[in-house]
Parts: structure tokens; sequence; C-alpha cells
């Protein structure tokens, strides 16, 4: 039983159901939402699926934009080697559920799980609706507002999270195909990003730092218009984003957690799709080996998002403490270095880790701002 059928939820079901398990899918909307993400997402997330990605493809970025109060910009190649795409959440997260429903996945929509509670050895799961379902294992992929790991004591007690304000624009303003827009200096403790779907713009403001509330109005004012769009344009969507806040359990007794539920959406960059379709695929993984009865434990899912996802966090969270502390600096030293653009790529691809350039980055930082 998987609860919450977004990115995470979506892609433990496939790889669960494509193992021979019988897997339901819950989720608590009735239809498909437009969801506060901006899809980008490096090309790298494909090796998890035997199934081609690119209908959820909007564009490819061959080229960033940076830019400090919209000035002094840094305008970078992204290398070949480390492809980004812009997806269509809405089309992402429905492909991969129609994959795993041909493969025998039972897809139960505006099913709100209200209580989830362990009983002679099997899980209870209660809806809103009085419904109630029961399952060997659960995993839990319900997103950024879960309620369940901390009464399950999964994941992190102190939760962080990072403020967000998102705008889906039809148009493209003045974004060029391919190009995807960064915007640092506006926003206090964060940046602004533009990222160009088929025939609309994806804008979003998130702080990572502190507990500050956006002022998105005054912000929007002006990014908006530096874009091309009127700045009362497009609905604002405010988001509470979980990021990853240290290692965590993230199992127990057959039960599993996932995605942005699991608090492991990257600190400082607020990359959240490529841990959320990890996690899924790691998690169908364990779960698999568990229920055919090869392992007692579920805890290798913990230790492998650790290998292969914590330890970069924990020293992409130190990096986001320094640079949104002094961003100038980081704007100055970091971001219009030659090499930030690719070694930017080749974090969001996998290809290296925040522990690669951390240290040196944090001496640069810290020595530039004293
Ligand atoms: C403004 C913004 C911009 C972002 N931009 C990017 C980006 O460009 N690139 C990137 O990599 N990441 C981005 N992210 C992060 C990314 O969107 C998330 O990390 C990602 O959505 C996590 O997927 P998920 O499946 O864990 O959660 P979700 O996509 O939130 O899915 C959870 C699902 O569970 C359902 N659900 C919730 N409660 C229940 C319940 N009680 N019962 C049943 N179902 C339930 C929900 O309806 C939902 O469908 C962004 C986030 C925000 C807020």
């Amino acid at each position: 039983m998987i609860i919450g059928a977004g990115a995470a939820g979506s892609t433990a079901a496939f790889h669960l159901a494509k193992t021979g398990h019988k897997v339901t899918l819950l989720e608590k909307n009735s239809a498909p939402q437009v969801k506060p993400c901006g899809g980008g997402m490096a090309a790298a997330v494909q090796e998890w699926f035997p199934f081609d990605l690119k209908p959820a493809v909007e564009d490819v970025i061959s080229k960033v934009e940076f830019s400090w109060c919209l000035k002094d910009p840094v305008i970078a190649a992204l290398p070949g080697s480390a492809p980004f795409w812009i997806v269509k959440r809405e089309k992402l997260d429905s492909l991969i559920m129609d994959h795993a429903i041909n493969l025998g996945t039972d897809f139960i929509n505006g099913f709100e799980a209200i209580n989830i509670n362990r009983h002679n050895s099997v899980w209870e799961i209660k809806a809103s609706d009085g419904r109630e379902l029961i399952a060997k294992a659960v995993i839990i992929a319900d997103g950024s507002q879960s309620i369940w790991p901390s009464k399950i004591g999964l994941g992190p007690k102190n939760q962080h999270h990072a403020q967000t304000i998102s705008v889906r624009l039809k148009g493209k303003g003045n974004l060029k195909a391919g190009t995807a827009r960064f915007e640092f200096g506006l926003v206090h403790h964060g940046f602004a990003w533009a990222f160009p779907l088929a025939n609309e713009v994806n804008i979003g403001v998130g702080t990572f730092i502190g507990n500050h509330s956006i002022d998105s109005k005054e912000i929007l004012n002006k990014l908006l218009p530096n874009l091309g769009f009127n700045p009362t344009d497009g609905e604002r969507r405010e988001a509470k984003l979980r990021v990853w806040n240290g290692h965590h359990k993230l199992h127990g007794e057959g039960i599993l957690v996932i995605g942005d539920a699991a608090s492991i959406c990257d600190p400082f960059l607020a990359e959240g799709l490529r841990p959320a379709l990890m996690s899924g695929y790691e998690a169908a993984k364990s779960l698999d080996h568990w229920i055919r009865g090869e392992t007692m434990s579920l805890d290798i899912y913990t230790q492998s998002m650790k290998d292969k996802w914590g330890d970069s966090m924990a020293w992409g969270r130190r990096i986001a403490q320094v640079f949104y502390r002094f961003p100038k600096v980081g704007y100055q030293l970091g971001i219009k270095r030659p090499t930030a653009p690719q070694r930017i790529a080749q974090i969001l691809s996998g290809k290296m880790g925040y522990g690669d350039i951390a240290q040196r980055v944090i001496k640069r930082l810290l020595l530039k701002s004293q």
C-alpha cells in the first residue's frame, strides 16, 4: 500500500508492480492538480526507468542565466554531458503512474489517509470517508505536509522547511527556449528561478534558512516585468517544502518513508524530484527483498539513501548555511566562477556530490565574508 501518488509514490508503485507484487496506490485528490514545482530535473533520472520519460519533458536546458538584483548577469552554457530537463509535473506523475497501473497497480483516488496503525502484524489505513484497508507493508509518500513520519518515529524530529511561492504563467515572456534563469539578491536567504515549459513558464521563489515569510509581492513586482510579464499575472501558490535535515531512520517494521515526506529535498537548491524518484526506486528494491523473506529488516533502504543521497546533502546543508548568510559574496565568488554552472550541473545529475566541492566553497566564502 502506497500513500500518495506523486513522483515518489508512483515510482515505488511502478517498481513493486514490475517485480510482481500486489500494489495499491492511494491518492487524496480525485483529479490531477497543478503542483507547485519548477520541474527542473537532470536527465540522469532516466536510469531508474525502463520506459522513456521524455513525454513529460517540455524543454531541455542548454543555457543558464544568473543575475544579482536583476543586474550583473552571468550567462553560461551547460555541459552537454549532464542534460537538464524541464518537466511538467502533472505529466511526469501521471506518466509514471500510468506505467504502474499498466503493470497491475490498483489506483484509488479520492482516498485521504487519516490514520495508519499497526495491528496484528499488518498495517491498517483509514480514509477520511471511513474506508479501511489493510496491508502487509506501507510506503509513506504523501509529500511535505506528511504527519506520519514523526508519529511513527521516522525522519528528523526537527523538520526544516524552505518557504516557497510559485507562479505558472502562460506564454514565455522574454525567456528563451532552452534557457533557465536564476536570480540571487532579490530574495532574502534564497533565490528565484524561471524555468521554460513548452508554452508556459514556471516561476518560483524560495528561502532556505531562517524562518522568514517571503515578501512575494515585492519580489514578483520586480521579477515578473524583468521576465517580460505583467507584475500581477498568474496565480500564486505558497508551499512549505520539507528539506534534508540530518541522517535519520527512514524505515520501520514493514513501513518506509520516501520523497518529501522523508525530508530528503536538497537544502541548497531545492532539488526534490531526483531524490523522490531515487527513494521510490530504492524503497521498492528493499521492500521486494523483505516481502520475499530474503532479508529480515528494511534497514538497507535507510542505509542506501544515506550513501547515495544523504552524505552529499549533509554538505549541501553546510553550503546553504554559509551561502545564504553571505549571498553577495556567494554570488561573486561562487556563481560567477567560470566553472560554477558545470559544477552545479554535475551535482544536479549526480556525477558529483556536494562533498566534492564543499570544503573549498565554504573556506572561500568564510574568508571573504570576514
Ligand atoms: C515551488 C517549488 C518548486 C520546486 N521546483 C523543483 C524543481 O524545479 N526541481 C526539483 O527537483 N524539485 C523541485 N521542487 C521539489 C519537488 O516538487 C518535490 O520534492 C517533489 O514534489 C516531491 O515529490 P513527492 O512525490 O515526494 O511529493 P508530492 O509530489 O507532494 O506528492 C505527494 C502526493 O501525496 C498526496 N497526498 C497527500 N496527503 C495525502 C493523504 N493523506 N492521503 C493520500 N494522499 C495524500 C498528494 O495529493 C500528492 O499527490 C519544488 C518544490 C516547490 C514547492
